[in-house]
């Protein structure tokens, strides 16, 4: 009868394709107001967390769209006020049409992540849980996506919480000694108090070296293939990135979110840089001269430097061998066309823990890879990884103000001189979680999100 194959039971809409299109209402006056436009049943009556099925009319009682519209009666909704998701067909004129009505009937247009800003004034979440579902938002492949999500799940904000009250616990010892300031009495014993802040400092000190990881699951890694004229080098960036599209382009639908120039490898993008300058197979080594292509690579997280096992000669081998180790660019030595390899030259590099490719037959780009991957230290210490460069630098005033609180009880200053100290430490881990807000801070983090989250 058609050709819809009869097995499938179940189908799905692929992102962006505009199918829903669906506009949230919050607030104390939600329900009363969609509920002048809404024909069916009357909103005021029915239960929270139902859905419901009727159309949207303006003054004139013509029908704009049907719609489904859900019901979450605060505080059990994502604000914590009554909330409804209007559901209507999504084209852009129905989408507008309703928002005018909405509008007319006393509602206002939402500013970016206001909807989230209102979830944290009212307490649903903390500040560094809002800020993840930007994050989430933004997320682009799994790493991002599931540290996004471990965060606005409360992960890195229940490590915040614990370090907060084993600090106001310390506190709380030496206010309590303030208060006896008179008779001179210790409530706390000193070596005992410099263990606690130690092992604090020890679990801050590893969410600050987390950072570095965060940072390349959000950012990539900067990579760049240096090395002489013909040794390889676009050769190989393209076998690296063919393969890479081949494999994205497997899922229907994702072509169009291929990022040019970059692969992803355990689910971090390694992005290649001044790629325009080695499809020109410029004269890199040649023009500008070993030393500043080295000043060049500085900008680089990862250099890949091939070496022509064929026509390069052992002189010009050692002259860049001794130029890149004694650089501090963190670097892989590759030996390339490995097909038609000159042992000699092949010993020589096998001392520098070369990986040996050809990269015209795409021969052993595995290996390279797997050497790509081991450059990524994943943090064992702690399963939480910062990424968001407002926490590290909290993180940071954190540390400092407990290096001083330390300071203070090794050179018995007075214990009110050593609690301001542990004050300063604990606003900035509240500056994290958004204890201690300005509005300015609000404003820059709600700022970025879209509008409608
Ligand atoms: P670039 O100047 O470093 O970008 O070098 P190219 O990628 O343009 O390659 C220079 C020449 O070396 C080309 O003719 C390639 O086909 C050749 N080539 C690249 N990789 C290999 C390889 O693994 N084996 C062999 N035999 N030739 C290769």
């Amino acid at each position: 009868m058609s050709h819809i194959n009869d097995t499938i039971t179940a189908l799905a809409t692929p992102p962006g394709q505009g199918a829903i299109g669906i506009i949230r209402v919050s607030g104390p006056e939600t329900i009363s107001i969609v509920n002048e436009l809404f024909k069916g049943k009357n909103l005021l009556e029915v239960a929270s967390h139902t859905i419901h099925l009727g159309t949207i009319r303006n003054d004139q009682n013509e029908i704009i769209d049907e719609v489904l519209v859900s019901i979450f009666k605060g505080p059990h909704s994502y604000t914590k006020e009554d909330v409804i998701e209007i559901s209507s067909h999504g084209s852009q004129y129905i989408l507008q049409k309703v928002l005018s009505l909405l509008v007319t009937k006393g509602a206002r247009l939402a500013k970016p992540g206001e909807f989230t800003q209102k979830a944290f004034l009212n307490g649903r979440f903390d500040l560094a849980q809002a800020e993840a579902v930007a994050d989430l938002i933004a997320s682009e492949n799994a790493s991002m996506q599931q540290t996004a999500m471990k965060q606005m799940r409360g992960g890195f904000s229940n490590e915040i919480k614990t370090l907060r009250e084993q600090l106001v616990h310390f506190a709380s010892m030496i206010e309590l000694e303030l208060d006896f300031a008179e008779e001179d009495v210790e409530f706390a014993d000193r070596q005992g108090l410099i263990d606690l802040i130690n092992k604090i400092q020890i679990l801050i000190q590893s969410l600050i070296a987390s950072f570095e990881y965060g940072n390349v699951i959000k950012n990539g890694v900067p990579t760049v293939i240096v090395g002489k004229p013909n040794a390889g080098k676009s050769t190989l960036l393209n076998a690296l990135l063919n393969e890479e599209k081949a494999i994205v382009s497997d899922v229907a639908g994702t072509t169009r979110d291929f990022i040019e120039d970059q692969i992803y490898l355990d689910g971090i993008a390694f992005r290649f840089i001044d790629t325009a300058g080695i499809r020109e197979t410029d004269d890199e080594v040649e023009i500008i001269g070993v030393r500043r292509t080295l000043e060049k690579m500085k900008q680089a997280g990862l250099v890949i430097y091939l070496f022509d096992l064929v026509n390069e000669s052992i002189e010009s081998i050692e002259e860049q061998l001794k130029g890149l180790l004694s650089s501090d660019v963190p670097f892989i030595i590759v030996g390339n066309k490995m097909d038609q390899a000159d042992t000699f030259l092949q010993d020589r590099l096998i001392k520098e823990n070369a990986v040996f490719i050809s990269a015209k037959e795409k021969n052993n780009l595995e290996a390279l890879k797997e050497r790509l991957k081991s450059f990524i230290d994943i943090p064992t210490q702690s399963n939480v990884v910062v990424t968001n460069a407002r926490h590290l630098q909290s993180l940071q005033q954190t540390d400092d103000a407990l290096n001083r609180v330390i300071e203070g009880i090794n050179m018995q200053m007075s214990n009110d001189l050593v609690a301001q100290d542990i004050r300063s430490a604990l606003f900035h881990l509240g500056e994290i979680t958004g204890e201690v807000t300005t509005d300015d801070l609000l404003e820059n983090i709600f700022s970025k999100f879209c509008i409608g989250k």
